[in-house]
């Protein structure tokens, strides 16, 4: 292992450098190098720039030098909604959604969220681990290098708290990054439906017992909620968020997703990092977005996948200057990807963003969802040398080609986590 590397032979470097957060017409703004080098030190990136400025350097000349023959560099992709930990997948489901069965009707037969709730509570933490540390390589095989991850599929003590200690592990075990979001609020679980008052019940074992453990033990930075139809209103939500932050959690918010709850402004109202989802905001909320911090991060993997034409109004979003971020929502039941390039071309498609705009929303936009644009999301001297290389000629064929994964390489802090067979 080299501390320096040098990398060249990028036909583009899609560096993200300058503003941060990305709105309006800068969101297009992807700082673009024609066969750029970049310079790596200690896992940092020290210096970016012209191949030929950066060869002259005196350190470049001991570096180790990878050439990517003309490929395109991008910062790995910062995936800012995921539900990493899940025990399995609902593929039984996928023919009941193409059928039209609703969203309550799956529930009826057994499936939906419980469904992932009971497989959960029955795994061993060593069974969910080995299949989160292979989901992981697949991210990093997709170019992701940082990624949110919620829990919400345990809704008891005891397997909310496996979740979130195996979201600390993941950290010391694999090179990825995952940055920990407490989501105990992601439906009322079935032992406390049956009961008279049960949500109340829920919410206070929330606030009682889980809160200041998860404080107590630091493992979670955020604390998110599923503001909708059958999962919580907006004031239990606003309630659950403010318990939260009380206890130094970062309120994120599932917003508007299945129809319009007010969850937008609350979020907004709140501070929150990120509101999640958005297909049913109104123009009020849109420009309330526009005028805040919160970042609006769309996850048009859903309505791919459930068969949902209502996509979120991206362009109005953009348009009005609100930050807009792009995830996968990587979970067994509405978005099964992992695949960012995917996300990609589906916002370009069905959200009409550009290339450009995707790119930056899934990168820089996305890092500042997670407090994390000090040190991933765009290629700058003293951030993370956290690198995609994509087998293409031009960044817009990312998206272009969709279903097709042309990642070739991916580095985290400078390291190669992921490496596609033969050079072309
Ligand atoms: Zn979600």
């Amino acid at each position: 292992m080299k501390s320096k590397r040098l990398i060249t032979g990028a036909s583009q470097l899609v560096t993200l450098r300058g503003r941060v957060p990305r709105r309006g017409k800068a969101l297009a703004d992807v700082g673009l190098i024609d066969d750029g080098a970049l310079l790596i030190g200690n896992g940092l990136i020290a210096q970016v720039g012209p191949r030929r400025e950066l060869e002259a350097l005196p350190e470049a000349r001991t570096a180790e030098k990878i050439d990517v023959g003309g490929r395109v560099v991008l910062p790995g992709f910062v995936d800012a909604h995921t539900h990493l930990i899940h025990a399995a997948s609902r593929a039984e489901e996928y023919e009941l959604k193409i059928s039209g069965a609703s969203y309550e009707e799956i529930a009826r037969r057994g499936g939906g969220i419980l469904n992932s709730v009971k497989k959960l509570r029955s795994a061993t933490a060593e069974a969910l681990k080995n299949r989160a540390l292979a989901t992981l390589c697949k991210f990093a095989a997709y170019g992701t290098t940082t990624l949110e991850a919620k829990s919400g599929y345990g809704l008891d003590v005891a397997s909310e708290l496996k979740i979130l200690h195996l979201h600390e592990q993941l950290n010391l075990e694999q090179p990825l990054e995952d940055v920990s979001t407490f989501l105990g609020a992601h439906v009322v679980p079935e032992e406390f439906r049956q009961k008279p008052g049960g949500s109340r019940q829920y919410l206070a074992l929330l606030q009682q017992k889980l809160l200041p453990e998860i404080a107590r033990e630091n493992l979670a930075e955020f604390c998110d909620v599923f503001c909708d139809r059958g999962a919580f209103t907006r004031a239990e939500s606003k309630e659950i968020l403010q318990a939260g932050r009380a206890h130094g959690l970062v309120p994120r918010i599932h917003a508007e997703q299945l129809s319009r709850s007010g969850a937008t402004q609350l979020a907004i109202q709140l501070g929150a990092a990120s509101c999640d989802h958005l297909e049913h905001v109104s123009q009020t909320d849109v420009r309330a977005l526009a005028q805040s911090k919160t970042v609006a991060t769309l996850l048009p993997g859903c309505d791919f996948h459930l068969c949902l034409k209502k996509y979120a109004p991206a362009r109005a979003l953009i348009d009005a200057g609100a930050i807009v971020g792009l995830a996968t929502d990587y979970n067994p039941g509405t978005s099964p990807t992992l695949s960012m390039p995917m996300i990609l071309s589906i916002a370009c498609t069905h959200l009409r963003m550009t290339p450009a705009e995707a790119i930056a929303a899934a990168t820089i936009n996305s890092a500042y969802s997670l407090r994390r644009q000090k040190s991933v999301g765009s290629l700058e001297p003293g951030k993370q040398a956290d690198i995609g290389v994509f087998e293409v000629d031009d960044y817009r064929e990312i998206p272009y080609y969709f279903g097709v994964n042309t990642c070739w390489m991916t580095l985290k802090k400078g390291e190669i986590v992921f490496q596609r067979g033969s050079p072309r």
